[in-house]
């Protein structure tokens, strides 16, 4: 399909998206700006998060964090602190250590290249490819899910979006329409991709490009993208907290039986007095029978007695210590963390 695209110019698409973005591109406070390093935020917080949902974060957060020196200053447990409610919490970690990698190793200066922005902890090409495009005019489309069902749609291209390659193939295929201002571009096809051409129901009579699009044209744009059907292994993410202190930490029997039936784990949410103790987190990934999980697990080491003991009077949690989870029965992803705590705890 590319190479039959290939041959001929589709810039007028990408154009006439440029003309349509002008008149209605949402209102949002980081469209005002082309500071880099707001917009890298702005691109963190939106990740998992709906623009709705995450407005406030990204407010209160640029308000207390304005720029990257004072972020990188900041303790890192007030930027988590500035994080609750949006999840993911790696994210502020990462960024919070990619502050202080502009910090000492871009002399303070938020670099401008695509390659060297990707280097920063946390960030990915959708990411380095945004800011560079919107900040910098790199020429490098944010390839997303609305970029594979967008083009996908407009071309009736029936590359299958689950190949480890759709990535690369639609990366070429959004150069072929791409206009001159590829940062309103980027913004452009995630407003179109999110207001208009979405997954279910498109408002394709809405849509700037309905002239153009093979799909609609066709009458099959459910046809579009194609995804093979595989009957894969569904993902599931869990988080944990591993709240512990002096050797002991909290656990709680499963009441949940869709997997681990009254097993014991630890506790998968914590009061906001917990946050400011978070010393770190590690993903574990593991597979069970058509289920793969990614687990976060907190670390949570309590170093005031006052707040430990009221967490535990709050909550119905039991005290553990390595010696006694042995007469109980843990998750084996779960085990295996208490027996590096207890290698590590018993080193300290
Ligand atoms: S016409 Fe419909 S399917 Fe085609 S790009 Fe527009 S919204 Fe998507």
């Amino acid at each position: 399909m590319l190479e039959k695209i290939e041959k001929s110019d589709f810039k007028y698409i990408g154009n006439k998206l440029l003309h349509w973005y002008e008149k209605n591109a949402r209102d949002l406070p980081f469209r005002q700006t082309k500071d880099p390093y707001k917009i890298w935020i702005c691109e963190i917080v939106f990740q998992q998060t709906r623009i709705n949902q995450g407005l406030n974060h990204y407010n209160n957060f640029i308000e207390r964090f304005p720029d990257v020196k004072t972020l990188a200053d900041a303790d890192e447990n007030e930027v988590l602190l500035y994080w609750k409610g949006l999840g993911y919490y790696s994210r502020a970690i990462n960024i919070h250590k990619a502050a202080q990698q502009i910090m000492n190793d871009y002399n303070g200066i938020f670099p401008h290249e695509y390659e060297e922005i990707l280097k920063l902890k946390g960030v990915g090409k959708y990411t380095a490819a945004a800011v560079s495009s919107i900040c910098f005019n790199g020429r490098i489309p944010a390839v997303d899910g609305n970029f594979y069902r967008v083009l996908s749609r407009i071309f009736a291209d029936d590359f299958d979006i689950s190949n480890s390659k759709a990535f690369n193939y639609f990366s070429e295929l959004a150069h072929l329409i791409l206009p001159e201002n590829v940062g309103d571009f980027n913004q452009a096809m995630m407003d179109l991709g999110s207001e208009i051409c979405k997954p279910k129901n498109p408002l394709c009579g809405e849509c700037p490009l309905n002239q153009d699009c093979i799909a609609f044209l066709t009458n099959k744009i459910y046809d579009f993208p194609v995804k093979t059907k595989k009957v894969k292994a569904e993902g599931l993410e869990l988080k944990y907290y591993f709240v512990h202190r002096n050797g002991q930490f909290l656990i709680q029997q499963r009441k949940d039986d869709f997997i681990w039936k009254k097993l014991y784990e630890f506790p998968p949410e914590i009061s906001e007095e917990l946050i400011p103790f978070i010393k770190s987190v590690k993903t574990v990934n593991h597979k069970l029978t058509h289920k793969n999980l990614s687990i976060e697990i907190y670390n949570v080491e309590v170093d005031s007695e006052d707040t430990w003991k009221h967490f535990i009077a709050e909550n119905n949690y039991i005290i553990s210590d390595y010696e006694s989870s042995h007469q109980k029965s843990f998750p084996k992803p779960l085990e295996n963390y208490i027996g590096n705590y207890h290698t590590a705890y018993r080193i300290l």
